[in-house]
């Protein structure tokens, strides 16, 4: 019973794990042991994250990593391996978003927010697999929104990503059992985060709206992703795989 939630000795890689949700789930895996590499292009606000994981008795790393480039996210597995000698979680939390009506993006908008959101996570599991192959299993966790569900009319591109996100976790899910690799999605609600920091104050109206469709009536913190990252990361979450979770105080289950 006490291994099911235990991550001493397994090494995770959370990408944007420097700041908002990633730190919040890369601080849940540091509780449970395990060793962290924080994947991310901003190497000041990785510093902070550091300091903090480290404090909590755990090695942790900065990898620099743009997700959209696919041979550094083969060299940052190669650097996780070889720095902690194996890897055996993968969280593909990197994340943009840019608003604006499906009429007016750019091609170059489409696309930077698509090969951040959904052709990043996919490079990443690509590059972590022949890893977690050697390490005997692996566990991957990629997180969608509350868009991999529903629509809205300024988000075009991030809707297609997050949604994309749900069905790469399915196929990843089922061509990975037989390496024992689980993979997962977990859904964010609306979290207070630098992403949503600018459209809470300029969305007219949004903070109400949020407060009124979620029945826990309050939004969610990076600290709400602690338990989720542990469990989906950890041996309890052995026999699940191809689910996406939503962790957003019922904002998807009320009508
Ligand atoms: P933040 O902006 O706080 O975090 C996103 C992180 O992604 C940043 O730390 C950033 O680090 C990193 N990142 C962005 N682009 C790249 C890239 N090309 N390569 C590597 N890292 C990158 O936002 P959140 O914490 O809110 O978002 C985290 C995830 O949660 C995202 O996938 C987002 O879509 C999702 N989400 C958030 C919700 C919310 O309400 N906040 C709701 C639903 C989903 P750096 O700039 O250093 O690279």
């Amino acid at each position: 019973m006490t291994r099911l939630f235990d991550l001493k000795g397994r090494v995770a890689v959370v990408t944007g794990g420097n700041g908002g949700i990633g730190l919040g789930m890369a601080r849940g895996l540091a509780r449970a042991g395990a060793s962290l590499a924080i994947a991310a292009r901003d190497a000041a606000k990785a510093k902070g994250a550091l300091d903090e994981l480290r404090v909590l008795g755990v090695e942790a790393e900065f990898v620099a990593l743009d997700v959209t480039d696919e041979a550094a996210c083969r060299a940052m597995a190669a650097r996780v391996e070889k720095r902690f000698g194996r890897l055996d979680i993968l969280v593909n939390n990197a994340g943009i978003n840019i608003r604006r009506r499906p009429e007016a993006y750019a091609a170059s908008e489409w696309r930077a927010v698509i090969e951040t959101n959904l052709t990043g996570a996919f490079h990443c599991a690509q590059a972590v697999h022949p890893a977690m192959v050697r390490a005997g299993g692996g566990k991957i966790v990629n997180v969608g929104s509350m868009m991999s569900l529903f629509g809205a009319a300024v988000q075009a591109p991030y809707a297609a990503s997050k949604g994309g996100i749900v069905q790469l976790t399915k196929a990843l899910a089922t061509a990975w059992a037989k390496d024992n690799i689980q993979v997962n999605a977990v859904l964010p609600g609306w979290i207070e985060t630098d992403l949503t920091a600018a459209a809470k104050v300029q969305v007219p109206g949004l903070n109400e709206r949020v407060l009124d469709r979620t029945p826990a009536a309050r939004w969610g913190d990076p600290a709400d992703f602690a338990g989720i990252a542990v469990f989906l990361a950890s041996s309890a979450s052995d026999f699940i795989t191809g689910t996406a979770i939503p962790v957003d105080g019922g904002f998807s289950v009320q009508g």
